[in-house]
């Protein structure tokens, strides 16, 4: 067992040899809210990385931290009253060149390409991204002229190419169309994109299909996992459906009250699960025609406020495998197999 002091695949990936492939490394991240009733916890100690063109899966109640851990990556916390107080943001690029997201100004040139042109995010509702007042194929365009050196025109038609990639009909018609024109499935594929239509190396998807009709979600998906073939793409997906994670990644992350809990290849983390709130997770998704022995089961109790002060596990309240070191100290994030990781007392 050794302590990670760099994410998990990052450190796996050196041990490896094979580190470059590493392309974002969270390295002790904290990020609070100062409120006037205390300070929020929301991010409070993430080590996770993403490896070059694979999907992390990163999972977790609401109100885990994950949609906040990938916000400050995007800088977009709203400062006051959030704040990214410790810790590390790596962007590893291709050509060796190592960025601290959070040591870049806010309002600079640089921190603005990085957005867009290296990592790009969708949400859960693309309305919050989308500009209603605009024709979608401006707002493409648009995009393109901020991190390219195009002429309008140039960028107009590749804004008409992206509508075609992501497989919408007739976008040399649709190009002119308003957001609230399209259905909901069209809007989400406008702004995948929108978020691809410079060729980011990263896209952060956060609930991409939650708010869609189930057979949306699936040509979703799989559009996400074509267009990562296309442009090479590492993609993180944020999301709270576990069957959607297992269909997508490649490793998981496990988030409770603002730590990652656990780390693993997707099949360990279905297969070998080792932490107990990854067990209780799994235990509580309904899967058809599961025996009468194995009905769900879900976790009992309730998240604690990211207000309180915890001495030992977040998870002790909840778990049925509490022990008496579990109120005192807080586990270590540790590796127990090689590439797999967890927090938790049981396995130490
Ligand atoms: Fe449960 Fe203890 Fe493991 Fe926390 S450290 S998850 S309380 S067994």
């Amino acid at each position: 067992m050794t302590l990670s002091r760099q994410a998990p695949s990052r450190a796996a990936a050196k041990e490896n040899g094979d580190a470059d492939d590493t392309i974002l490394e969270l390295r002790d991240l904290k990020t609070y809210f100062f409120l006037e009733r205390g300070v929020v916890k929301a991010v409070d100690g993430v080590n996770v990385s993403v490896g070059r063109r694979k999907t992390l899966g990163v999972v977790g109640e609401s109100g885990c931290g994950k949609s906040v851990t990938f916000r400050s990556v995007m800088r977009l916390i709203q400062s006051p009253p959030g704040k990214i107080v410790e810790g590390e943001i790596l962007l590893h690029r291709k050509d060796g060149e190592t960025v601290d997201i959070v040591k870049l100004d806010p309002g600079s040139r640089q921190l603005r390409d990085i957005r867009g042109a290296e990592i790009a995010m969708i949400f859960q509702e693309p309305m919050t991204s989308l500009n209603p007042l605009h024709p979608v194929g401006k707002q493409i365009s648009e995009s393109v002229l901020l991190h390219q050196n195009l002429t309008r025109r140039a960028a107009l038609e590749r804004a008409e190419e992206m509508l075609n990639r992501v497989h919408i009909a007739d976008p040399d018609r649709r190009i002119s169309e308003y957001p609230h024109q399209l259905s909901g499935g069209m809007r989400q594929r406008v702004m995948i994109a929108l978020a691809l239509s410079c060729n980011p190396s990263i896209l952060i998807a956060d609930e991409p299909t939650t708010a869609l009709d189930v057979t949306v979600q699936a040509q979703i998906l799989d559009l996400m996992r074509e267009l990562q073939d296309d442009f090479d793409s590492a993609i993180v997906l944020i999301t709270h459906n576990l069957g959607v994670v297992s269909q997508m990644a490649d490793h998981v992350a496990v988030m409770y009250l603002g730590r990652v809990v656990e780390y693993a290849p997707v099949s360990e983390i279905y297969h070998n699960p080792k932490h107990p709130y990854t067990i209780g997770l799994l235990n509580s998704v309904p899967v058809l025609g599961r025996k009468e022995e194995n009905r769900l089961v879900p976790i009992t109790g309730m998240v604690p406020s990211p207000m309180e002060e915890i001495r030992g596990c977040a998870f002790a309240e909840r778990c049925p495998e509490a022990m008496e070191i579990c109120w005192e100290q807080p586990p270590e994030f540790n590796e127990h197999e090689p590439g797999h990781y967890a927090a938790c007392w049981l396995h130490d």
